[in-house]
């Protein structure tokens, strides 16, 4: 039999969030982002569920490729900008928008004698991770649109460093910096990534840059992406293949840092840290075995990990346990393992089963 560990793929739910998004800021347009292989769902399965968004938005030439190997052409932006002179040769080729954040890529646009590249102008808000400061962004502006290699309706972006904390004051500071400095005739912008979407609307602008939200990942610590209206994108499941009954007094797993307080049925799932599930969670994490909860106990390994059957006298070898999904939501296991929800779908690997429903 087939290892069972299947990461299920919620086509409808990402369909749902992209209709959330456009309903939360209706008069812009949408890129959706689907960098790290689609925030780990999978590129092109994702951009085939949201190929109604106006944009994809990606971190990697190879994923543009990749997009455009498979037939997508809506309009796609290089997030991280280019590195190097040979990278503008296979922008045109794929014809592929790109941001531009620092000296270095305006030597090598000027440089560069081909036709125009469409061209997404960061402003380093106070972010201070890419981008001109905000001095210099008009007269870079100015420079980009005297060069002929340069495509007209330059937009201007620039990214918010704490706009998942509503009563956080960066968020209008940066608003008010980019504002600012803010070119004469620049029409086009784009500030928000999820958490702006739904908190901040003043950020919405002309184009949003959602990636979060369309998975159904919760854009603010404490909540879940329920509480925003979004429906998870992925159900990660796996069965038991054994149960065990331990006596008590006996120690379960590595290290045998789980003690049975009295005789009890472990079950064993076909589970562990090397299908991307968070080795450091907090003692007692949650699983789904047929809708209810069961704690995890003991170490997750690479392969398996052990639940505390107690509650479920009934349950079987080949019954289905989730670790995160419908009814367990993902930010409550990425809390008990001390990172976000984004990190642990993202940390999904390559011999998990991938479906689509
Ligand atoms: C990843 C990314 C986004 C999307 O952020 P989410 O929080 O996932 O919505 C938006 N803009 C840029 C520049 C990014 O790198």
């Amino acid at each position: 039999m087939a290892r069972a560990t299947t990461a299920r793929i919620h086509i409808d739910a990402l369909r749902h969030n992209l209709a959330r998004i456009r309903a939360a800021a209706p008069h812009a347009k949408v890129m959706a982002v689907v960098k790290a292989d689609g925030y780990g769902h999978g590129l092109e399965r994702v951009a085939q569920a949201l190929a109604g968004a106006d944009a994809f938005g990606v971190a990697a030439l190879s994923d543009a490729q990749r997009l455009r190997a498979a037939g997508f052409s809506q309009t796609i932006v290089l997030l991280s900008g280019f590195d190097e002179a040979a990278d503008l040769a296979q922008l045109r080729q794929l014809s592929v928008a790109t941001v531009v954040h620092h000296p270095f890529q305006l030597e090598l646009l000027a440089a560069d004698h081909g036709s125009p590249i469409s061209v997404w102008l960061k402003m380093d808000s106070g972010m201070h991770r890419l981008g001109f400061p905000p001095e210099s962004f008009a007269g870079t502006y100015r420079r980009l649109q005297s060069m002929p290699n340069v495509a007209a309706d330059i937009v201007c972006m620039s990214h918010f460093a704490s706009s998942d904390e509503p009563e956080n004051p960066q968020t209008p500071d940066q608003l008010r910096c980019f504002d600012a400095h803010l070119p004469e005739g620049a029409s086009v912008c784009s500030l928000s990534n999820s958490a702006a979407v739904l908190a901040w609307p003043a950020a919405h602008r002309q184009w949003l840059r959602a990636g979060g939200a369309l998975y159904g990942l919760s854009v603010a610590s404490g909540k879940t992406g329920a509480d925003f209206g979004l429906k998870p994108a992925m159900t990660l499941s796996t069965r038991l293949i054994s149960i065990q009954q331990v006596c008590a007094g006996e120690r379960v797993g590595y290290a045998g840092s789980y003690l049975c307080p009295e005789d009890m049925p472990i079950g064993v799932a076909a589970i562990g840290y090397g299908d991307g599930y968070p080795r450091n969670i907090r003692p007692g994490t949650p699983a789904l075995l047929n809708g209810r909860r069961v704690p995890i106990i003991g170490r997750v390994s690479m392969d398996l990990m052990t639940v505390d059957l107690r509650s479920q006298p009934q349950a079987a070898v080949g019954d289905e346990l989730t670790l995160w999904g419908e009814g367990l939501p993902v930010e409550e296991i990425a809390e008990a393992a001390g990172t976000i929800s984004y990190e642990l779908t993202c940390s999904i690997t390559r011999r998990v089963r991938f479906q689509e429903d």
